[in-house]
């Protein structure tokens, strides 16, 4: 079987199987986990802020950070594809009780105008903005890799009228490598980041979020609330030390997401959008078929993708897919349709 579902698919390799077995453990909701301790102070050491802390899942982590920023009524502006938006179970408005104003961006997003246009001040009649979110590399919109100048114009248009900036990064080290740019560039200006290490750097779990140490302070007190303080976390946190080793290899999950691109691009009724990092948006519309019949017969051939709308199959590219995987999946798709 050749898994091109999603990132998360990885297995711990041997290194970070023999790092989960020697970790040095303690309880790390008394703050006594040294593997813990070095996660947090290496990961914010790599992300050049003061401070960061380890979550079970990317969710937790991106809905304990809003929940940090805001106060329970306000509107948050994200992109509509958004994975806060899409993909977290309405959280903004269960965990929350937020309200979410949608912009439709290019690439993800939003202009400074369109920051201005969707603010909304604090008034009788109005809830106020309480957070802008980015996400970089925006997953829904097939993995793409938003330059530093983007970033940063979105987050001065947000900081400008006092409202915070929350990074979904999941995949902020694929764009950092896309873009070749240090990643401290793309997380400078925002107040705070989530990056995951269970994606493409291969981790069995984690995610974190790193800010100013005052907000991971908070921060601490609400995972405990969501029910993520965690014990003996240092046999998982010293495999995703290991993981942050991973960060060169992501070139090389991009490169095959360029080569199946370029090959499904020769797949009658395939339309594919052009890769920027390590997801690839393939419209299978032009095959007269739906999604479901699409990776049905993928299936058939070993062969795993995700449905990511009507017409619309997901393939990703991870640390556990070889070039000669990526060369096998074209040929079973050439065969298939
Ligand atoms: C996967 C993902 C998340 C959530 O991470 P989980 O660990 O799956 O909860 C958040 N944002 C983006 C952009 C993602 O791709």
């Amino acid at each position: 079987m050749i898994d091109l579902r999603s990132d998360t698919v990885t297995t711990p390799d041997d290194r970070m199987r023999d790092a989960a077995q020697s970790a040095a453990v303690g309880d790390d909701v008394y703050r006594e986990d040294p593997t813990v301790a070095e996660l947090e102070t290496t990961v914010a050491d790599r992300l050049g802020t003061e401070s960061a802390l380890y979550f079970p899942s990317g969710t937790m982590a991106n809905q304990v950070a809003v929940r940090v920023h805001t106060d329970r009524g306000q509107e948050v502006l994200a992109d509509r594809k958004s994975h806060v938006v899409k993909y977290e179970l309405g959280g903004l408005a269960d965990l929350s009780g937020l309200q979410v104003r949608m912009l439709d961006t290019d690439r993800g997003a939003p202009t400074p105008e369109q920051v201005a246009a969707g603010f909304v001040e604090t008034e009788l009649h109005r809830p106020g903005t309480g957070l802008l979110c980015l996400e970089n590399t925006h997953n829904a919109r097939g993995g793409l890799a938003i330059d530093p100048e983007r970033i940063a114009a979105a987050a001065e248009a947000a900081h400008d009228r006092d409202v915070p900036v929350h990074l979904d990064g999941a995949r902020v080290f694929n764009a950092a490598t896309a873009l070749d740019v240090p990643v401290t560039e793309l997380v400078d200006p925002v107040d705070t980041v989530m990056i995951s290490l269970s994606k493409g750097l291969g981790a069995p779990v984690g995610s974190m979020v790193a800010g100013p140490e005052s907000f991971v302070e908070d921060a601490r007190r609400t995972r405990k609330l969501f029910g993520g303080g965690m014990r003996q976390a240092g046999i998982i946190a010293a495999p995703a030390l290991r993981a942050l080793e991973n960060v060169a290899d992501l070139e090389i999950d991009h490169e095959h997401a360029r080569v199946l691109a370029a090959g499904l691009t020769a797949v009658d009724g395939f339309a594919v959008q052009e890769p920027e990092t390590n997801i690839v948006l393939a419209d299978v519309e032009g095959t007269g078929l739906d999604t479901e019949t699409v990776l049905d017969r993928l299936a058939d051939r070993d062969v795993l993708a995700t449905a990511f709308g009507p017409t619309t199959i997901r393939f990703c590219t991870h640390r556990d897919v070889s070039r000669p995987d990526i060369d096998a999946v074209l040929e079973r798709i050439d065969d298939a349709f």
